[in-house]
């Protein structure tokens, strides 16, 4: 007789790859096979804002590379501990555009809901790392105060699900949200910003897909994703299962030094997006945020790399590079020249 084993095999679902999520920095290096020198300024600075890797984007970093392109976006480093001045603790001024808390509405027609303050993975350059999310966690009867917010003004016509990550919470909760927005008339568009579908793909799953796209509203989802590392098979699937559905993909990066600040990087990233039918939509310059600064690219480089993709790409492949600033009526676009790069274009050369 086969003799079956009692350990009970997890399955991979999306909730306990969410749980089994690193936060030990020792535990990460470890995993990499990283020089342990990393351990404790890793530790220094993961006490002002936490590490958080989620095992299957860990999958996708090259062990024993501490340069790893997805690895720089999540290990916490003494450089974030060096003041800079100009890098401030909330560079878009969020905390006073918080019209109720759980909701930011700063732009015409369009209003963002903190669904879930949590986040699948800890950004460190995100320009949030420093935001009250525990006054932004509405409970129910907020929630209705947000909804009536939504109701009582018939300029908005698209509402997006932010956060934190608004795919961290359940399905049930994204169902009747969506739900409720839905029967408000006048709004027409409802969008996702996550980026949990990329580092946790078992996300996205036919309970997520009808709890977001069951009603009568066009679903726009705008992935995160920085480096065409990033993009793996499960992804893939991920996001063809969201395309099946009809949501429109697109994608929101942020230009970061030593991640995607080369040219042959963006291409590459734009190229696997464009193969899996995600339109790449803006490439965000940097938040001054507080402990970022050594990813920052200065401008004139951003516009050379975007002006470079714009010669080597086609137009849909090229994102829009912008810059939030605060009290603007909208991400301000800089201007951007076209770039040739001498021999590039003449296949004869
Ligand atoms: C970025 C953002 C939006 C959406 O802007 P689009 O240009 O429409 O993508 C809406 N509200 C807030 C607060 C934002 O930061
Ligand atoms: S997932 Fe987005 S909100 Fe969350 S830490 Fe990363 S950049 Fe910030």
């Amino acid at each position: 007789m086969i003799h079956v084993s009692a350990t009970p095999v997890e399955p991979a679902n999306w909730q306990n790859l969410l749980a089994s999520s690193i936060t030990d920095p020792e535990e990460l290096l470890r995993r990499l096979k990283l020089d342990p020198s990393l351990l404790a300024p890793a530790r220094a600075a993961s006490r002002d804002f936490a590490l958080r890797v989620p095992e299957p984007y860990l999958a996708r970093m090259v062990p024993g590379d501490p340069h790893d392109p997805l690895l720089r976006q999540v290990l916490p480093t003494g450089e974030e501990l060096q003041d800079q001045p100009g890098y401030v603790l909330d560079p878009l001024g969020e905390q006073h555009a918080n019209a109720l808390p759980g909701v930011i509405h700063k732009y015409h027609g369009r209003l963002l809901l903190i669904v879930s303050g949590g986040c699948a993975v800890n950004c460190r350059y995100c320009f949030r790392r420093h935001f009250p999310y525990e006054e932004n966690n509405p409970g129910t009867a907020q929630w209705q105060n947000a909804l009536d917010y939504i109701r009582q003004d018939a300029s908005i016509s698209e509402v997006i699900f932010s956060g934190g990550d608004p795919l961290a919470v359940n399905d049930r909760r994204l169902a009747w949200l969506t739900r409720e927005i839905a029967e408000i008339p006048h709004v027409r568009r409802l969008r996702v910003h996550s980026r949990l579908p990329v580092v946790i793909p078992q996300r996205v799953t036919p309970g997520m897909i009808d709890a977001l796209c069951g009603t009568r509203l066009p679903v726009t989802m705008v992935l995160h994703v920085n480096h065409g590392n990033e993009i793996d098979a499960e992804l893939g699937r991920a996001i063809q299962q969201m395309r099946r559905a009809g949501m429109t993909l697109l994608n929101q990066a942020v230009l970061l030094r030593g991640v995607n600040d080369r040219i042959e990087q963006l291409i590459v990233l734009s190229e696997a997006l464009g193969d899996q039918g995600v339109i790449p939509y803006y490439l965000h310059v940097l938040d001054q945020v507080r402990g970022a600064q050594h990813f920052h690219v200065d401008d004139a480089q951003a516009r050379d790399l975007v002006g470079r993709m714009l010669t080597r790409l086609p137009g849909f492949l090229v994102p829009r590079l912008v810059r939030e600033v605060a009290g603007e009526a909208a991400k301000v676009p800089l201007h951007v020249d076209l770039v040739v790069e001498r021999g590039s274009t003449d296949p004869f050369a």
